[in-house]
């Protein structure tokens, strides 16, 4: 089994307890994907030294220097996509399109982050003092924590990393612990970039210790962390504790509304991938569809067949539509609330099972499941499950239809599929999620627009879009009084 090391100031080492963990490829329980450090608060702390010692060589390094490194992960990254897509597959378990979809999503905001290098802009304004010159500059926020979940474990480091890195922070990288691999491959391409050492420290382990000893640690000066709403928001809250700048992108439980105006086959393709996708595994999924009645049956016989059509298997085979669930836990999760579903009293329209015999033995693997005639007060209404599990509602119109979208505490991504444009409108103006789609998937982003949820989905600044610039960066505003004369006006604050 191959051993990987943490990444510490340039230097590939152990953890100091010396102690190690292996993960296993989620399609073939049995096949190890590498043996990793399990560091603890003594790691987090040797990386938050490390970071603070190449901080400032970083902060005053040109920004179009500092562009010059990402343009160089940009190329190593495009050279090495099909080994991290196939390394991603086999740690994850999301099927090979989709990671290979995933790593060209990294490069995107690799580029992007890099092309900020010469648009680092503050703004200069007249004075309401004479001969005066006032402006404002940005700076490097300092220190960042960058703690990130499994379902993206190229993305989501990598839509942190680069605008981070382009700001000149000097950053402590903490992956999930079922994803180490992914985290080691996304190390060595800055590193082989040239990134200066320090820059990027990656610790690998468990989450509790060292996510909390990071936030702790006042040489620390921001957080930003993707995951579940339960952990986001306790990082938050203790982060608050101490007056640190935390973001946190958490959980979802996107709806669409499917009216009776829609293109009823658009809808039917755009909803199976969002449900079934990446084994329904995205922060972005589609878990509730809610139906206006007039096409309620139509639809549910169109669903039902397109599901019974998915073919479940291992990721890596590129025919296969619906992958193993990430671990045990993933699964296990998955299967109870499946059973709940079924106590509450949801119709069990399809699916529902843990999948056995033949390779299914190897792996994670449930059904893709249908529940219809499913009630807002359920939990599988409302809780996120995060795997291949579709709700569907029965509305009487928009406006009920809204109200059903609107009631759970999440509030990620939206769609509505209708042709009428002033329906369209109301939807939009009205649904309370950060992202929201007409016509299309709940799925998804593009790293030049800001990406992010409501309410218990997300708190803090915007990740993506030129709002990723505004987290990873302070803004300082400078007067200068370049006059001669000493002055005599009144200082009003
Ligand atoms: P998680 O359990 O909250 O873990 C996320 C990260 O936090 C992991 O690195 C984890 O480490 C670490 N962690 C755990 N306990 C911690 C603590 N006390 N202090 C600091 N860090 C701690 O989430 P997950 O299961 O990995 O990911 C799935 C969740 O992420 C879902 O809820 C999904 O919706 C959400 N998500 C949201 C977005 C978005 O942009 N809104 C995108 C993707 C995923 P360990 O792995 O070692 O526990």
């Amino acid at each position: 089994m191959t051993a990987y090391k943490n990444y510490i100031g340039g230097q590939w080492v152990e953890s100091v307890s010396g102690r190690t963990y292996q993960v296993y490829n989620p399609a073939h329980k049995t096949e190890a994907v590498g043996e990793f450090q399990t560091s603890s608060v003594d790691d987090a702390g040797a990386a938050v030294a490390a970071a603070r010692e190449a901080l400032p060589g970083w902060a005053n390094t040109p920004a179009p220097g500092r562009a010059a490194v990402l343009f160089r992960a940009l190329e190593i990254m495009g050279r090495r996509a099909e080994e991290i897509a196939r390394a991603i597959t086999t740690e994850e378990g999301k099927p090979i399109g989709d990671a290979r979809g995933e790593v060209r999503r990294a490069m995107n905001i690799i580029e992007y982050a890099a092309g900020e290098g010469r648009r680092m802009f503050g703004y200069t304004t007249p004075s309401e003092l004479p001969n005066t010159v006032a402006y404002t500059v940005k700076r490097p926020l300092g220190v960042v924590g960058v703690i990130t979940p499994w379902n993206f474990p190229i993305a989501i480091p990598a839509w942190k990393m680069a605008p981070a890195l382009i700001c000149g922070n000097a950053l402590v990288f903490k992956p999930a612990s079922s994803t180490p691999l992914c985290a080691v491959k996304l190390a060595e391409v800055f590193e082989e970039a040239g990134l200066p050492p320090g820059v990027l420290n990656l610790i690998t382990g468990p989450g509790a210790q060292v996510g909390n000893a990071l936030v702790e640690d006042p040489r620390v000066n921001g957080i930003s962390f993707t995951g579940s709403t339960e952990i986001g928001t306790a990082l938050y809250a203790r982060g608050a504790g101490v007056l640190k700048k935390v973001q946190a992108e958490m959980g979802g439980k996107n709806a669409v509304i499917l009216l009776s105006d829609a293109d009823m086959d658009k809808a039917l393709g755009g909803i199976v991938q969002g449900a079934f996708g990446s084994t329904g595994q995205r922060c972005t999924a589609t878990s509730r569809v809610i139906v206006e009645e007039a096409v309620y049956d139509e639809f549910v016989a169109g669903l039902l067949e397109r599901t019974a059509g998915l073919r479940v298997g291992d990721g890596i085979d590129p025919e296969v539509d619906v992958s193993p669930l990430c671990g045990q836990g993933q699964y296990d999760k998955v299967l109870e609330y499946i059973g709940v579903g079924a106590e509450e009293g949801a119709n069990l329209a399809y699916g529902g099972r843990g999948l056995t015999g033949g390779e299914y033995d190897e792996g994670y693997y449930v059904e893709p499941t249908v529940f219809t005639d499913v009630s807002p007060d359920m939990r599988i209404a409302k809780e996120e499950i995060f795997g291949p599990v579709l709700t569907v509602f029965k509305a009487k119109d928009l406006e009920e239809a809204i109200e059903i979208s609107n009631s759970v505490e999440f509030g990620l991504s939206s769609s509505v599929y209708t042709r009428d444009l002033t329906r369209a409108f109301e939807y939009i103006n009205t649904v309370e999620t950060g992202m929201v789609h007409v016509n299309a998937p709940t799925l998804g982003g593009e790293v030049h627009l800001p990406f992010g949820g409501l309410k218990s989905s997300g708190v803090g600044q915007r990740e993506q879009g030129t709002e990723a610039f505004d987290f990873f960066t302070e803004t300082i505003t400078v007067y200068i009084d370049h006059g001669e004369a000493a002055r005599q006006q009144a200082r009003f604050i």
